[in-house]
């Protein structure tokens, strides 16, 4: 038989790779937020502005004052696994940067229509270049500040399937603030602005303490009643501020963590936290935590998903014992300065 008619493997065209890879990282306009906003903070931006159209299903555009990219370098930006934050298999095993995996563009570019304009410090001008669903354009000259601006419109546009998944522009928009703030949390020195078809929503200065961005983005009881802890043992330190258990909230969801400026969530923290408040709140009700870890970065592992927002630890009951620890001890003193109070 002719050798032809029997192959039935192929290997797919690179738009429909990254189309199909793009799945992972992107799936909805709040995650191309959140990749968006971390490579500006790696790019050691301290003004960032975000401004959304339709919950991001019309407009995501993003302006940064970090370290632009050079002409040379735009084009690649958008190839997967196109990176400037690690170089080798060493590399990987310490990661000091949000991004790493050289994806997030690439991804974006390939679902979406979507223009980048940068300018690095030493150019006299700025550069910027199309990319329509992975077909990507020229680099030209453009004109622009120092630094990046990325706009990407009618994502999914031509994946009705996906499109059609996506929510109201409401509903897409908590999503997207949601992302806000837990960056935002975790970068109180950048300068950050996000506003939703031309309404303002946040205005957050630069060198915000944690108490005052609580307030901005939380609620302005829950940063009135905050309690700061401050523990550094084994290796770990635990800063952190904590509502005492007389603010609580019906749901789990203002739990925040971070790890060494990272918002992840991981099972053996949340059950140190609920352990921390046992017996201190009524039934069905959950503790408000901030949380911010601080580790050597050989310690744990971020490459476990592509959103990496799950992590692993080398020793994950050093960190349950030492987050443990660190909150209960404070919450029984309040409790008993609270009876104190009380009995006397
Ligand atoms: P990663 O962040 O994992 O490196 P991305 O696809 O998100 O991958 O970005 C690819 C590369 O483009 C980055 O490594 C970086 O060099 C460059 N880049 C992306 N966004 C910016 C930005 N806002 N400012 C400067 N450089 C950027
Ligand atoms: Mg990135």
């Amino acid at each position: 038989a002719d050798n032809t008619t029997s192959r039935r493997i192929h290997i797919l065209d690179k738009n429909m790779v990254n189309m199909i890879a793009a799945g992972e990282v992107i799936e909805r306009p709040a995650s191309v937020v959140k990749e968006l906003l971390e490579n500006s903070i790696d790019a050691s931006a301290d003004r960032v502005h975000l401004h959304i159209e339709d919950g991001g299903k019309k407009l995501i555009q993003i302006t940064d004052n970090g370290t632009g990219i050079s002409a040379e370098d735009i084009p690649d930006a958008f190839e997967p696994h196109a990176t400037s934050k690690i170089r080798t298999v060493e590399d990987l095993t310490s990661i000091r940067s949000m991004g790493f995996r050289g994806e997030a563009l690439a991804s974006i570019g390939s679902i979406a229509s979507v223009k980048l304009t940068s300018r690095t410090k030493d150019s006299i001008q700025a550069n910027s270049i199309n990319i329509d669903c992975g077909e990507k354009g020229e680099v030209v000259p453009d004109s622009s500040d120092y630094g990046t601006t990325i706009e990407v419109r009618n994502i999914f546009y031509k994946l009705p399937a996906r499109r059609k998944f996506l929510r109201t522009a409401n509903t897409e928009m908590g999503h997207i603030s949601e992302q806000f703030t837990r960056l935002a949390l975790a970068n109180p020195q950048l300068e950050m602005k996000l506003s939703h078809n031309r309404r303002v929503l946040h205005n957050l200065p630069k060198g915000q303490s944690i108490e005052q961005r609580i307030g901005e983005l939380i609620s302005k009881e829950i940063r009135d009643n905050l309690i700061s802890i401050e523990n550094q043992e084994r290796g770990i330190m635990v800063r952190a501020q904590i509502c005492t258990p007389s603010i609580s909230r019906g749901t789990n969801k203002f739990q925040y963590t971070f790890l060494n400026g990272r918002y992840i969530r991981d099972k053996f923290i949340s059950h140190a936290i609920k352990e921390a408040y046992r017996g201190l709140l009524e039934p069905g009700k959950h503790p408000v935590t901030f949380i911010f870890l601080e580790m050597p970065y050989e310690s744990y592992d971020v490459n476990v998903h592509p959103t990496k927002t799950e992590i692993r630890f080398d020793n994950p009951n050093l960190v349950h014992s030492q987050v443990l620890a660190s909150l209960r001890e404070k919450l029984l003193n309040v409790k008993t300065e609270v009876q104190g109070s009380i009995s006397s």
